[in-house]
């Protein structure tokens, strides 16, 4: 039927169309004509109350946005906002009220989460947060700077060498260090420059599954390496590594187990005993503990792995060392030297903001990582306690409760932290993450977990206001 345009009622218009195909099997014409004039004036009408896109963008109240988030975001809520008009879900007068408060806060369409899971590196919320230095360290790195430059003779300069230094600096056992952008790619480049077309030895017990789906042998074999797997998924003795070293051994690969735990009748050769067998020994510790921690005293670090006699030492540098995504590896001098010239190096290079927020890691103060591992447990209790009455205060079904916290994101798996948590309705975990900032807590028996170990003293006032606006959009959902 060609009267596409109408806007008005429609179901009408078929309806006595309908009627008189019915009756005379043809639509008189001057029915039709009227039909079609009024669905021109109606659309016109609504056109005329739709304020143009130009018109509004150029409203002096849009002009801050429009610089601070640019044209597109700017325009496509205009967009937004005109659709609305023209449904009649908002008065055309009212337009640019109406697109200043439907616009984002941010470029970003991420949002600021504050971590009350009680995983202290939580991968789906980004693993380590970064500290205030390293936030500084990127923003003076984020413009021209220099780089690979050295301003004293106006040459080229090594890259990263801030980084690289202080690296080396916390690790006095290796030889040489390198950065890439994970530790997925130090694995893959320590497999293409060390093992390509040879034998990677490496036990069944540790052929780590790393999240997502992706599995470190799938990793090792797409480099062109070949898997030996010797042992046992819960045993594996000197012996099986010593059988299988031969001639194309590449490399003998010791990866920690970093998110399971196998307990029980168990057997791993260590460290220490596979270094004297022969073949270049690589270690991917994963969490990126650079020296042993009181607090986890199972977690492997880079410098006693290097001490036991590995050759090299992969790690991720968003884990427990609490910097940005990168990888670290470690290690004897002319290996470290020999992935750093690969090709492959190029390709798996770490950008500037990375190496900044990294330098700031390894030499500022304590990244918030570490500030929360070492949290004092009766300070997170009064900190509960105080959440908890100033909910309690306002209303809210509040109580404080002991908690355990994890390490998460692939470090220490089975330690357990204690910690303390306000449990709050679970009804509210929904609200409480679709807040600004969001909060994420853990929902257990029907309440609402918030546990206070991945966050700082700061951030509980942030959480309080944060539930009572979750609990004051629930309210008004209900009623
Ligand atoms: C996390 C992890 C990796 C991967 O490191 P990314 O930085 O996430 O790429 C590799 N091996 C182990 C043992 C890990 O724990």
């Amino acid at each position: 039927m060609e009267v596409s345009g109408c806007l008005v009622a429609p179901a009408v218009f078929k309806t006595v169309v309908i009627e008189y195909l019915g009756q005379a099997g043809s639509i008189p014409v001057h029915l039709r004509q009227l039909c079609l004039r009024g669905a021109a004036l109606a659309t016109s009408d609504v056109r005329r109350r739709v304020p143009r896109t130009d018109v509004i963008l150029a409203d002096g109240r849009l002009q801050e946005p429009l610089v601070r988030l640019g044209r597109s975001i700017v325009k496509n809520t205009v967009q937004a906002v005109q659709a609305r008009v023209r449904a009649g879900d908002t008065e055309a007068d009212a337009a640019v009220e109406a697109v200043l408060a439907a616009l984002p806060a941010e470029t970003t369409g991420h949002r600021r989460v504050l971590n009350a899971s009680g995983v202290l590196l939580h991968t789906n919320l980004g693993r380590a947060p970064l500290s205030e230095a390293a936030l500084r360290a990127v923003s003076v790195t984020s413009g021209t700077t220099d780089l690979e430059f050295d301003l004293e003779t106006g040459r080229r300069g090594r890259r990263g060498r801030g980084a690289l230094a202080a690296l080396a600096q916390a690790i006095p056992a290796a030889e040489g260090v390198h950065l890439v952008n994970n530790g997925a790619a130090a694995l893959v480049l320590a497999a293409t420059a060390m093992a390509r077309d040879r034998e990677i030895i490496v036990s069944r017990g540790e052929m780590v599954e790393i999240g997502d789906g992706f599995r470190l042998p799938d990793l090792l074999e797409s480099t062109g390496a070949r898997l030996r797997e010797v042992g046992t998924t819960n045993r594996t003795v000197l012996r099986d590594y010593t059988d299988a070293i031969g001639p194309s051994t590449g490399f003998i690969l010791k990866v920690h187990p970093s998110n399971f735990v196998i307990k029980g009748f168990t057997a791993a050769a260590s460290v220490r005993e596979l270094a004297g067998v022969g073949a270049p020994v690589v270690v991917d510790i994963g969490s990126g503990l650079l020296r042993p921690h009181p607090t986890l005293p199972d977690e492997p670090d880079a410098e006693t792995v290097l001490r036991d006699g590995a050759d090299l030492v992969t790690a991720s540098g968003d884990k427990l060392l609490g910097g940005p995504q990168a990888g670290l590896i470690a290690g004897r001098r002319e290996l470290v030297e020999k992935l750093r010239r690969h090709p492959l190096a190029r390709g798996l290079r770490i950008d500037k903001l990375t190496l900044a927020a990294m330098e700031a890691t390894l030499c500022g103060p304590p990244a918030p990582v570490m500030r929360y591992l070492q949290a004092d447990l009766k300070v997170l209790l009064s900190r509960a306690e105080a959440l908890a009455a100033s909910l309690t205060c306002h209303g809210v079904d509040a109580y404080e409760v002991p908690s355990e916290a994890t390490v998460g994101g692939g470090a220490a798996p089975g330690v357990v932290l204690p910690s303390a948590a306000v449990s709050v309705p679970a009804s509210l975990a929904l609200a409480l993450r679709l807040g600004t900032p969001a909060v994420v807590g853990r929902v257990e028996r029907d309440r609402c977990l918030l546990d206070l170990r991945a966050l700082d003293a700061a951030d509980d006032a942030i959480v309080c206001e944060a539930v009572l606006g979750a609990v004051g959009r629930e309210q008004e959902g209900r009623g």
